[in-house]
């Protein structure tokens, strides 16, 4: 797919960046860009938008105004990291231009709300009021950086509570008495009306789905498809959302899947995109369907074969960070440390060289990591060469705590990268038939046994 002059390629994986939305390893992520290339790359309007403050703000941002195109954003911001020594001397930085992602904007929307109730003191009709106001802020906001692609506002799906808000009782009653599907309607509309009165608007707009159940799902795609031909305006594509998590979702997603024979483990994530997926590409014809936070890897095959065209995730990054300061000294040890977070590692997978990998595709603690399993042949694997080489780097956290953030960037980017590589390999096949007929692995079997129910 071309977008704005940009190849997008048919599945994609976005990378989620959360600079703006933490340290560490957030800042680095940027500064490493190079290491997943031309890698499509999400990012969060509430965190890279200082109007709303945050814990993490980064003054960096400020300067937003400056700049034409989000690329050139990022290239200021990488640039200006790098001068602060974000960055592991024993490595030499190449140029890496931004201009060349494709950026998909994601509102955050649910760090807004909880902003919007408080400042109106939680009252319901200033706060409908100020919802729809600040979609369309965040619409001009898409069009002033010249964003890719902007997923569409939205109330955003589940509120499992967070720590943060269980605090906070009246927030929880709050948002506990909103009517979410109508306030998402309300903003689909807004949309719709949004597009039609902008004929130049730049980024491509993506429609968010909702619905509890995969009938609801089904209606809210009828419901959009309506109000494009009531408003004479089309969108891009679609947002799956509500749909990443697998918990507390209404059982009928589950119907006619029995996981016994395969476990549940690993594979009951997947059917709920899946689904989603199903449902909303036999209402749409052929256009775009990004399932928002469901491009887990266990994910992927499913989500592509069912109709999602793109997906985010941003659990490999935020694997790295398990890894704790007591980790980096036993590192060396392979002997199991339940209570230790080590940073995650992701093995198996694909080589870049199209050939299956032989390690199981899960997360292992780094330290339980083989020293003689060999690398992908990605970027990041390029420049580890070994395994023992990461693990030296991921040691060094008291002497040299860049050479300990570069291990990190190794391990998470490289798990993009195997992301990014599933997603190159799956148009080749048909069919999850061919498809794990050709990469004979227990997931790819499982996924096949799931597709054939679903
Ligand atoms: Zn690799």
């Amino acid at each position: 797919m071309n977008v704005h002059g940009k190849e997008l390629p048919i599945p994609s994986f976005f990378q989620v960046y959360n600079y703006g939305g933490g340290n560490g390893d957030k800042d680095r992520e940027i500064v490493y860009a190079e290491l997943t290339g031309n890698t499509p790359a999400l990012i969060n309007y509430f965190y890279i938008n200082n109007s709303f403050p945050h814990k993490f703000s980064s003054k960096l941002f400020n300067e937003i105004g400056r700049f034409n195109t989000v690329g050139d954003l990022y290239n200021y911001i990488r640039a200006s990291l790098i001068r602060k020594g974000k960055i592991y001397c024993g490595y030499s930085s190449p140029d890496y231009d931004f201009n060349q992602k494709v950026f998909l904007l994601d509102s955050g929307a649910f760090n807004i709300m909880k902003q919007i109730a408080e400042s109106v003191n939680y009252d319901l009709t200033l706060f409908k009021d100020r919802i729809l106001e600040a979609a369309v802020d965040y619409y001009d906001f898409a069009d002033r950086i010249k964003c890719d692609i902007v997923v569409g506002f939205d109330l955003g799906g589940k509120y499992t509570e967070k720590d943060d808000e269980k605090g906070n009782s009246r927030l929880v009653r709050f948002l506990a008495s909103l009517d979410k599907k109508e306030i998402n309607n309300a903003l689909l509309e807004l949309t719709v009306k949004y597009i039609k009165d902008h004929p130049d608007y730049y980024p491509y707009i993506l429609a968010t789905v909702h619905g509890d159940t995969p009938a609801e799902y089904s209606e809210n795609t009828r419901y959009i498809l309506s109000l494009e031909e009531q408003y004479n305006a089309r969108f891009f594509g679609f947002a799956l959302g509500g749909v990443a998590s697998y918990k507390q979702v209404d059982p009928s997603w589950y119907n006619d899947i029995n996981l016994s024979r395969i476990g549940k483990r690993g594979f009951i994530e997947t059917i709920v995109p899946a689904r989603a997926s199903k449902i909303v590409r036999e209402l749409v014809g052929d256009r775009p369907i990004h399932a928002l936070g469901c491009g887990g890897y266990n994910n992927i095959a499913l989500n592509y074969y069912c109709g999602a065209t793109s997906f985010d995730a941003a659990s490999p990054v935020r694997r790295v960070g398990d890894g704790n300061e007591e980790s980096t000294r036993l590192v060396f040890d392979p002997t199991p440390f339940p209570k230790v977070g080590f940073s995650k590692y992701f093995t198996g997978g694909i080589n870049m060289d199209g050939t299956l990998r032989r390690e199981k595709a899960v997360y292992i603690k780094l330290n339980e990591v083989p020293d003689s399993m060999p690398l992908c042949g990605c970027p990041a694997c390029l420049q580890a060469q070994t395994v023992h080489n990461i693990k030296q780097l991921y040691s060094m956290k008291s002497t040299n705590s860049e050479a300990n953030y570069f291990s990190r960037q190794l391990i998470g980017l490289h798990a993009v990268m195997q992301h990014r590589k599933l997603c190159e390999i799956l148009p080749s096949y048909t069919d999850i038939h061919a498809f794990s007929a050709a990469y004979p692995s227990e997931l790819f079997r499982g996924l096949k046994y799931i597709s054939e129910r679903i």
